[in-house]
């Protein structure tokens, strides 16, 4: 845990008790501060209560004693409408932040002077986790103390102190962002941007604008490595690269074959090129990469090795390490086979443009798809229909799918994941394709039917591991 004494010896308020307001309360204690805590959850209380918190009801807050406020990601900062205790805060000026700008104060306090280790913080839409558990893979290949948290499993203050050999590998949310201004890190990554979470931001621009605000945020003599596939990202990427100055800015073009050969990253007829330092080296085949299957996953892979390149001179180092990496479950997640077909666990694309990669990488889909549905549906995967052989519709998205899919492509109406992968399973195994693959990539929220998109992805491995192995000779 890295304890926090940016506030040592006052009073910090701390709204929201789950993983991160928790963690911000231990490393606050640890620090010397006095914390006074809220959650609407009784249970969370009293866990912010053994953490050493005051639990007082936010409406009682002594707001002139306070020096800032804690907020977690997940309380409302803008919109739809600020929660009432950010209204507070405001009124009485206290400031709003993050567990994540703690961090960046304790880690990095001088914003122009080197901080106590490097951090290399990840932001886009999607190919976050994919890229942060990437970049830890590789420098934890090459000798490194890599520290991966965020919003990927540990929060920010859970993290061991830095030592030595330490890098922080960061996964930052568009809300984590708006609450950390202070965070300037050694080396910012966007993969690409596409409407999400839009609700909370108020505008597309206004969710983009968040993102490049990290960007802009990166150390002086600091690198930012961006993703140019989608307008939103080329548009950032345009912007800041007029604007630099001491920053290294490299652009990561994963399937523009040919179209830009400046300096940057690029894969072309899947093999990846290094144009850093202006001249373009093969580096790979991504073909040796076995879990990163897909144009999507080069991009993540061009990004995560310039995220390295500063830290580790011999690039074999790295192209080793990057071929090495295990895949991360419920992201394209081989999770069994019966007779030739191959069932795949893509819990994680909870929007349509995530589900587009799966889509886009196997030929004979078997495809179960809904849940929560996301604005604009699945119409913007039309191009993909012709691959899908069958689709079996779940959860509350069911009937807004079918209507997409009429005419188009053959589809049934499941409601559940288990009968989804029943049905799916039987047509998948009777067709003629000689490589059909079952595939969860649902392009919709879990939490109709599931708690997150990781129960959702152990539900359709339990519901394939508990198929009858001689399902062929049945169909
Ligand atoms: P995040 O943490 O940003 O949600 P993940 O790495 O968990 O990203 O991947 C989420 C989903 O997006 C997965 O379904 C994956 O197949 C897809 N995906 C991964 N990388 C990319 C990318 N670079 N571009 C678009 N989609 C991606």
């Amino acid at each position: 845990m890295i304890p926090s004494r940016a506030f040592a010896n006052r009073t910090v308020a701390v709204f929201g008790l789950a993983r991160t307001g928790l963690g911000a309360v231990r490393s606050l204690v640890a620090g010397g501060t006095n914390v006074i805590a809220w959650d609407d959850d009784s249970a969370a209380r009293d866990l912010g209560g053994q953490e050493g918190a005051d639990i007082m009801p936010w409406r009682q807050w002594p707001w002139e004693k306070i020096a800032a406020l804690v907020l977690s990601p997940g309380v409302p900062l803008t919109h739809p409408k600020p929660h009432g205790v950010v209204g507070h805060a405001n009124d009485a000026k206290v400031p709003v932040i993050g567990d994540v700008e703690l961090f960046a104060r304790e880690i990095r306090p001088d914003p122009d002077a080197p901080g106590k280790a490097p951090v290399i913080a990840i932001t886009g839409t999607n190919g976050k986790s994919t890229t942060t558990a990437l970049v830890g893979h590789i420098l934890k290949a090459c000798g490194f103390d890599a520290q991966i948290g965020g919003n990927i499993g540990k929060s920010v203050l859970e993290l061991a102190p830095p030592g030595p050999k330490t890098i922080y590998v960061l996964e930052m949310s568009s809300f984590q962002i708006d609450l950390a201004p202070g965070l300037k890190p050694d080396v910012t990554l966007l993969s690409n941007l596409s409407p999400d979470h839009i609700d909370r931001h108020g505008s597309m621009d206004n969710y983009a604008a968040i993102k490049a605000r990290l960007l802009r945020q990166t150390a002086k003599d600091g690198q930012v490595v961006a993703g140019v596939d989608d307008d939103y990202s080329s548009s950032i990427f345009t912007q800041l690269a007029a604007a630099a100055r001491n920053k290294a800015i490299a652009a990561a073009h994963p399937v523009s074959v040919g179209k830009v050969l400046g300096r940057g990253l690029f894969v072309v007829e899947g093999a990846l090129y290094d144009a850093l330092g202006g001249r373009a080296v093969k580096v790979m085949d991504m073909a040796e990469a076995t879990h990163l299957p897909g144009a999507h996953n080069w991009q993540n892979a061009a990004l995560a090795f310039g995220a390295v390149k500063p830290f580790i001179a011999d690039t074999r180092q790295i192209t080793a390490a990057i071929a090495s990496f295990p895949g991360l479950a419920h992201r394209m997640e081989d999770v069994g086979h019966v007779g030739k077909a191959v069932f795949i666990n893509d819990s994680k694309a909870t929007n349509a443009d995530a589900t587009a990669k799966a889509l886009g990488v196997y030929p004979d889909i078997f495809w179960i798809a809904g849940g929560k549905p996301k604005e604009g549906g699945i119409e913007s995967l039309a191009a993909f229909f012709p691959r899908i052989r069958k689709a079996y519709l779940i959860g509350e998205a069911a009937p807004l799918f079918a209507r997409t899919l009429d005419g188009k492509a053959p589809y049934e109406i499941s409601g559940t994941l288990d009968k989804a992968v029943e049905a799916a399973a039987r047509d998948a195994i009777a067709a003629p394709a000689a490589h059909p693959v079952v595939l969860l990539s649902p392009a919709c929220a879990s939490y109709d039917q599931f708690k997150d998109f990781e129960q959702r992805g152990d539900a359709f491995h339990d519901a394939v591991a508990k198929l009858p192995r001689d399902m062929k000779a049945a169909s």
